[in-house]
């Protein structure tokens, strides 16, 4: 009943009714706080009954009357929304107070320190939270008051020392509110409930539901609980638990307590916490005794309810207790937050315990947390001194030696240096360095906005939202910085590399000419050690230890699992030898796209590239393409080696020609004279393939219409590539030949008897049959409205989801950074096209071209090779569709095999979920009894 009772009622009513000890209470649902703000900020007229018959029945099962002169019920008010709303407000302790019932508190515990503590902290807590008081008005009085008796700690202060203390802060507050502090417990309970409905509209929570797609409509729930006391002497404690290990997933209770202490003392680090068992203390090398020692008989009672609650929840919990006079009292449980490590574990271990099934488990992990177990981290116990913050652009921490050019870069890491490549921005020319790079930093990018979770946010500047989060939520490292900027050049390719990236670093300044940057007065020159972290996005001085990626048994085990789920094939999509052999050892099943322009961009082939384009006539052209036949062959039968007899799809030529030739002068001087061409032919040439709109022209399979030979040359190399490979091992290559941006059958049947003509050819020549087929990328609408004709002559289709989403919105990625923002924001797209595939149009086109393409050909091969491959959401797309394959970046190959199980899953109507969950009957909001 979460909706209505908000997280941290439903769960003291769950734990209630199965038995657990939970002091008794009573929630306003969230239907009042809605209705609060629907009528203008009053109550429904039923409340004060309904809230006074509830009381009655705490003060019932408590036997203690709300106000009482000798027999006082004290309650503390606690705020809950649906989801967990750190913007929300605090809870008030020990609320029902007053210079009356304090005298009662101090007789029934025969202990006026203790009663008038409570009082202190109550004035304090309410002053704060219900009346907006600073807190430093009641630090000030504190401080002076252990001045005054000539002690240091709080607990030194004598009973008299604490009433004068109570006295000092109701004076402050008449001052400063210019009206007294209520002594009514009645007008002190409703004016703390009215405090929580009224923080659900703080400038603190409109902006978490915000960046959380929270709605206003939710609206937070109230409960009213009845106080318990860890805080009457040494019997007593009060302490915060995991059921299991939150940080590595053992299965150990895991966990800290405080004797004689309130509340928020456990976290707030006045006093050391003991450990909850031998096994921890020791582990920690503590001297204090844990409560496993202090007390046995508790500490059995609590793991038993540690038991209960997973064996009721099938998860690992978040528990906060008390033990009041040598009794224990369950304060709260909820999911506990883990790292994705631990996430791991908990989920492989609790399947294997029988708590849930394995599809339960595969259901449970998120994709994207497989990502965060891939790359190193920065060691969390190291120093660090951070110089600069850009955006979180691609996991993974990494440390080199700062270089500002990809040549530079590739150059030091011949020479077995490790480099950090920073630069102003990137571009294709710099593939080489970023591959040789242990990460990239980029300072352009767009402005940071800041965001809680990594969910899609609105752009609010990050100083502004920096100052509306509360100081204890930044001390949880939940913060994080993200922005537009992650589908930036540096940031895609960084990530399909798997190399960590900052981006956008905009304080960042680059001097290149200098060869080093500067930032908040800090200069770095080139070789000087620098380290990123791809998760927080910060950029720290000089080298922090990275721990390496566990790729535990745990993380083998839920791979398996999946595999055993998913209909979805994984591919990847790759081009080096280095690419391959990731993707081949992280599961992939072939290799969905060779994009074997990028082959071209290396070292010394653009050389060769740049002769071809600049050739005079054919037989220059031709001789050109020997040279690059030569390197096409030897760097296929790598990848065919590498795969072993399992697919790879080879991409022909795509990009337009001109991205080969460079545009300054001092540029083109040098390519001249590289290929021995005169410069005025380069000059010549750059303006004759200079386009006006090169995305929509002279590229793909428009270029080998124009020079079948290119086509011809690609053919062989792979077909020679597949030739010589078969010779040497027993599994045969399959070779498919794939053909990009074709809109009509006419183009792709010209192309295919080019393929087919060379391919005799090659055969013959070698004596050999081989394994190759024929297909075409879907790529442009056209393609998709002609996929039945396509389907005649093509072997196999091949969503190109990229150029696809380009075109059917008309929306050049490389232009939509600087407005898609503007879009999300207005909420008229609800996700960046080019990173969740727009299922609704471009969706819309690929299941057009699917059905018409296996109409013509029945059991036709589909997959998609655009980066919407490694996108869970776009995932579970492609199963409906009924794609044969996905085909992701290496690095994404393990999180897309988790997300096509869960895919399947969810297909196949999985229910296991819901079905050994037990029922939930509703029940009464009131919970206890004692
Ligand atoms: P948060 O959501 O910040 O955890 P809680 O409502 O859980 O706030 O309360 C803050 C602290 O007060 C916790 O340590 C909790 O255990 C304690 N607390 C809340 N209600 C009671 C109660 N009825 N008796 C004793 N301690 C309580
Ligand atoms: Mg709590
Ligand atoms: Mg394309």
């Amino acid at each position: 009943m979460k909706n209505l009772l908000g997280g941290k009622g439903a769960n003291l009513a769950e734990m209630a009714s199965i038995g657990l000890p939970v002091p008794p209470g009573f929630t306003l649902t969230t239907e009042v706080c809605a209705s609060f703000y629907e009528k203008n900020c009053t109550y429904p007229k039923e409340l004060a009954d309904q809230v006074a018959q509830s009381l009655a029945l705490v003060e019932a099962r408590t036997g203690r009357k709300f106000g009482d002169a000798s027999n006082p019920l004290l309650v503390s008010v606690r705020s809950g929304a649906r989801a967990s709303m750190p913007g929300m407000m605090d809870t008030v302790l020990n609320l029902g107070l007053n210079d009356q019932t304090v005298e009662a508190l101090a007789k029934q515990a025969n202990d006026r320190r203790f009663a008038f503590d409570s009082y202190r902290r109550f004035v304090q807590m309410y002053s704060d939270v219900v009346l907006g008081m600073e807190l430093h008005n009641f630090e000030k009085l504190l401080e002076r008051a252990k001045q005054r008796r000539g002690v240091k700690n709080d607990h030194e202060l004598l009973p008299e020392d604490l009433e004068r203390l109570v006295k000092d802060y109701k004076a402050t507050v008449q001052l400063e509110m210019g009206e007294s502090f209520p002594e009514d417990p009645q007008e002190q309970l409703w004016g703390a409930i009215g405090a929580v409905f009224n923080s659900w509209m703080n400038q603190r929570a409109k902006t978490y539901r915000q960046l959380h797609d929270i709605p206003e409509s939710w609206g937070t729930a109230v409960n009213v609980q009845a106080m318990v006391f860890g805080n009457m002497g040494n019997d007593c404690a009060t302490g915060v638990a995991f059921t299991r290990n939150p940080s590595n997933g053992a299965n150990d209770f895991y966990g800290e307590f405080l004797v004689n202490a309130q509340g928020e003392d456990v976290v707030a680090g006045i006093r050391t916490p003991q450990e909850l068992t031998i096994k921890a203390r020791k582990s920690h090398g503590s001297d204090l005794p844990s409560l496993e020692e202090v007390m046995p008989g508790i500490f059995k009672e609590l793991s038993t309810v540690r038991k209960q609650l997973e064996a009721h929840y099938t998860d690992m919990q978040d528990i906060e207790f008390t033990i009041q006079q040598g009794k224990l009292y369950m304060l709260q449980t909820r999911t506990g937050k883990r790292t994705a490590h631990a996430a791991l574990q908990i989920a492989v271990d609790m399947a294997n315990e029988g708590l849930i099934s394995k599809s339960q488990a595969l259901m449970r992990l998120k994709p994207d947390l497989i990502d965060q177990l891939l790359h190193p981290t920065l060691d969390p116990k190291a120093k660090k001194q951070v110089i600069a913050k850009g955006l979180p652009a691609s996991p993974g921490a990494a440390v080199g030696k700062v270089v500002f050019t990809a040549d530079e870069a590739v150059r030091r890491s011949k020479d077995g240096e490790k480099v950090l490549l920073v630069r102003i921005e990137t571009s294709p020319d710099d593939i080489h360095g970023l591959h040789a790079a242990e990460g990239v930093l980029t300072t352009r990018g767009g402005a940071p906005v800041c965001d809680l979770s990594g969910s899609p946010s609105p752009a609010i500047p990050a100083a502004a939202l920096l100052s509306m989060i509360p100081p204890t939520f930044k001390r949880q490292g939940v913060l994080r910085m993200r922005a537009r900027g992650m589908t930036s050049h540096a940031a895609v390719v960084a990530r399909g590399m798997g190399r960590p990236c900052v981006a956008g670093a905009g304080d960042v300044r680059v001097d290149y000419a200098a060869n080093k940057f500067s930032v908040g007065g800090v200069t770095v020159q080139e070789g000087q050690l620098l380290t990123i972290d791809g998760v927080s996005g910060e950029v720290i001085l000089g080298e922090v230890p990275t721990v390496a990626p566990q790729l535990s048994g745990s993380f083998g085990t839920i791979m398996s699992w999946a595999d055993d789920f998913r209909s979805l094939q994984v591919r990847a999509n790759a081009e080096t030898p280095a690419d391959a052999r990731q993707a081949k050892s992280f599961g992939a099943q072939g290799i969905g796209l060779v994009r074997t322009e990028h082959m071209f961009f290396e070292g010394g082939r653009i050389v060769a590239m740049r002769q071809m384009i600049l050739a005079a006539d054919e037989n220059d052209r031709k001789a050109a393409l020997d040279k690059l036949l030569v390197m096409q062959r030897e760097d296929i039968v790598e990848l065919f080696r590498i795969m072993d007899g399992l697919p790879v799809t080879v991409r022909l030529l795509d990009p337009p020609l001109h991205e080969f030739i460079p545009h300054s002068e001092s540029e083109m001087a040098s390519v001249a004279r590289a290929a021995g061409v005169p410069l005025e032919r380069v000059r010549r040439r750059a303006t004759e393939l200079k386009e006006a709109n090169p995305m929509l022209g002279h590229r793909g399979c428009r270029l080998a219409i124009t020079y079948p030979e290119i086509c011809e040359m690609q053919t062989r190399a792979i077909l020679e590539a597949a030739a010589e490979v078969g010779r040497s091992t027993s599994k045969q290559p399959v070779a498919e030949i794939m053909v990009p941006l074709v809109s009509t059958l006419e183009e792709f049947a010209l192309l295919k008897s080019v393929i087919e003509k060379t391919a005799a050819a090659v055969q013959k020549e070698q004596g050999v049959t081989l394994k190759y087929h024929v297909g075409t990328m879907i790529e442009l609408p056209r393609a998709c409205l002609q996929a039945g004709k396509l389907a005649e002559q093509a072997e196999f289709f091949s969503f190109g989801t990229n150029d696809l989403t380009q075109t059917t919105y008309g929306l050049s990625r490389d232009d939509a950074g600087s407005f898609l923002p503007d879009y999300k924001e207005k909420g008229i797209v609800e996700q960046d096209p080019f990173v969740s595939l727009d299922q609704a149009g471009v969706g819309e086109l690929i299941n057009m071209a699917v059905g018409r393409g296996r109409t013509a050909r029945q059991g036709m091969k589909m997959g998609i090779c655009g980066e919407h491959g490694g996108d869970p959401a776009s995932i579970e797309f492609c199963n409906k569709a009924g794609l044969d394959y996905v085909s992701c970046s290496p690095f994404r190959v393990p999180v897309a095999r988790l997300a096509a199980a869960q895919a399947a899953l969810k297909d196949k109507g999985e229910k296991a979920l819901q079905a050994s969950t037990k029922a939930t009957k509703p029940r009464n909001p009131a919970f206890g009894p004692w």
